[in-house]
Order: structure tokens, then sequence, then C-alpha cells
């Protein structure tokens, strides 16, 4: 349902990729923002916005971007968003809001915190959604529908402001939720950092099998692997920065993964197929657990549609 007023007056995305491409279709969707400005670190990316009108105006700084902006969102790797922020604070308006998009909350909040002006809302987000694909041509405006955007409030952040964020990520089609940086950081680690790095470890085995992937292992990659090289398709600048900012939390889980892994192992060398068989029960039920939450698909193959 469109809002029936704008919620904010002025948004400014900084960063003209998937995300920020995606809220500015929704946001036209859902009537969501008076206007929306934007811009992005090359010429290409903005002329390429400019000639599909990806935003309502195109500017060449983040710094005239961020001029009379209500919401400004981070919308760059996280590994850049401590020169942007320090880019655009002194042209920030009184009372806007500055929000983030970024894979990682700890590390954001303590490279853009220090430079947000008193009487700015500092608001750190995460929408939960995403796809392999990068650059301003790939956002659509359905990304964000029924998937969660987490709130990560920092100490002393505004209700009112933090209110009005939530209910623009409800507006783009999200549900939304408060989460602790730390904790944010943990669970993201589980659900996303640590299985992409796997995605990307088990692609650069097979590619080390030189041998087979030329042949087999394209030619039949219909099974798993095929969603492994989808995941190991994302992009490397979020993604590397995505493991340098979110360190402790990522080795945290690797370790855990490892040792599980041996366990496994284990069991294969032993041919103990009941523990074997335990686990894999156990870890389907999870999968019907994200079914029954409305967070994916239960057709087959995740209702792809043959090719004929
Ligand atoms: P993207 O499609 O690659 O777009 C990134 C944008 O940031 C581009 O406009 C790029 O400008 C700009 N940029 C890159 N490096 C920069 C730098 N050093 N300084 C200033 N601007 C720079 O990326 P995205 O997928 O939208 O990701 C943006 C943010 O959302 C990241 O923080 C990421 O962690 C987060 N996120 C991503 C996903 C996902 O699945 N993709 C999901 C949730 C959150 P140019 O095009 O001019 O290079």
């Amino acid at each position: 349902m469109p809002a029936e007023a704008p919620i904010y007056d002025r948004v400014a995305l900084i960063g003209l990729g998937l995300i920020a491409g995606s809220m500015s279709l929704a946001m036209r969707r859902g009537r969501l923002a008076g206007e929306i400005v934007g811009t992005a670190r090359s010429a290409e990316t903005r002329d390429i916005a400019r000639e599909i009108g990806l935003v309502d105006r195109v500017v060449d700084t983040a710094a005239e971007a961020v001029v009379d902006a209500d919401l400004v969102v981070l919308a760059v790797p996280v590994g850049a968003m401590a020169a942007v922020a320090e880019e655009i604070a002194p042209h920030l308006k009184p009372g806007a809001t500055v929000t983030d998009v970024g894979s990682v909350k700890r590390a954001v909040i303590d490279a853009v915190g220090p430079h947000i002006p008193e009487g700015v809302h500092f608001i750190p987000a995460h929408p939960l959604a995403g796809t392999e694909h990068s650059g301003p041509r790939s956002g659509f405006a359905t990304l964000f529908d029924n998937r969660w955007c987490l709130i990560v409030p920092v100490e002393g952040s505004d209700r009112d402001a933090v209110a009005r964020l939530e209910a623009m990520w409800q507006g783009l089609g999200a549900h939304t939720d408060e989460m602790d940086a730390d904790h944010h950081d943990l669970v993201l680690a589980v659900t996303s950092h640590t299985p992409h790095l796997i995605a990307y470890t088990m692609v650069g085995v097979a590619d080390d099998l030189r041998r087979v992937t030329d042949s087999e292992v394209i030619k039949y990659s219909a099974a798993g692997f095929r969603d492994f090289t989808r995941i190991a398709a994302s992009d490397p600048t979020m993604w590397r920065d995505v493991f340098l900012t979110n360190k402790d939390a990522t080795l945290e889980i690797l370790g855990r993964f490892t040792e599980e892994l041996f366990a496994l192992q284990r069991a294969i060398r032993t041919g103990d197929g009941e523990q074997l068989f335990d686990y894999f029960t156990h870890t389907r039920a999870i999968r019907r657990g994200i079914i029954e939450a409305g967070q994916d698909t239960d057709a087959p193959d995740f209702g792809r549609v043959k090719p004929e």
C-alpha cells in the first residue's frame, strides 16, 4: 500500500548499486520519498543511473547529495563507509537521519559514528536481502518484500527517528526488528558470512581440480554445486570487506564449523551411518522451519523454472 504522504521529503542514496537501486525503485513503488537524490563513486555508474532514471536526480559528489536530505543512506562497501561519512559530515542537515545498509554493523558504527555531527541521528540498519549481482542495473523493486531488515540503534538513538526509519523499511516491503550490533554480527556470521566463505572455498576446490573443471564440473553442476557457484559469484569487494570487518565472529563460527566437519569426517571414515542419519535428519528439520517461517519456497529446486 503506498504511503499517504512521503515518509521523508528528500532521500540521498550514496552508492547506486544493488541495494540502493532496489531501495529507490521500492521507494517509488510505495511513494515513500518526495525526492530521491543519488550519487556513486564513478562517472560510469552515475551516467548509467541517469540513463535508466534510477533516481530522481543524480549528482556528482556525496557532499552535494546530502544537502537538505532528511534521510541519507550509505550504500557503499563496508570498508568505504568511513571516508564517505567524513565527506558528508559538514553538509548534513540538522535533524536528518543517516543510516547504512552494510552487512557488518560494529565496524560501521565505529567507522561512521565519530563523524556524525550533533543533532543528526545515526541509525545503522541491514536489509537481509540480496543477490549475487551488483551495480546500478541490478536493483529491482521487490528485493526487500517479505525479507527482514535489522535496525541497529546506537546508544541514545532518538526513538521517533528509529520509528520513522522502521516505517520506511516496512514501506519498502520488509519486516523489521531491532538488534544489538555485536549480536547482529554473530548471527550474520552464522547465516550469511560463513556460508559465503564455504561456497567460495568449495568453488575454489573444484577449480583446483582443473582436469574436471572444463568438463564434468560445469556439465553436471545441476546438483548442490551450482548453488555454491551462484553464491561464490557475489561481489568480491563487498565480501572482502565483510571478512575484514567481521573477523572475530566469522573466525568463531568457522572454528565451530571445522569441529563439526571433523566429526562428520570421522563418522564417514568409521562408517557411523547412525550419526550421519541423525545429523541429516536434524538439518532437514531446520530447512522445514525456514519454509514455515515464510523465508523460502517449498518448491523443488527453489522453484527454478527448468530451461526448455
Ligand atoms: P554494489 O552493487 O557493488 O554497489 C556499491 C556502490 O558503492 C556502487 O555505487 C559503487 O560505486 C560504490 N562504491 C564502491 N566502492 C566505493 C568506495 N571505495 N567509495 C565510494 N563508493 C564506493 O553493492 P551493493 O550490493 O549494493 O552493496 C552495498 C552495501 O550493501 C554494502 O555495504 C553491502 O555490504 C550491503 N549489502 C549487500 C547485500 C548484497 O547481497 N549485495 C545485501 C545486504 C547488504 P561505483 O559503481 O561507481 O563503483
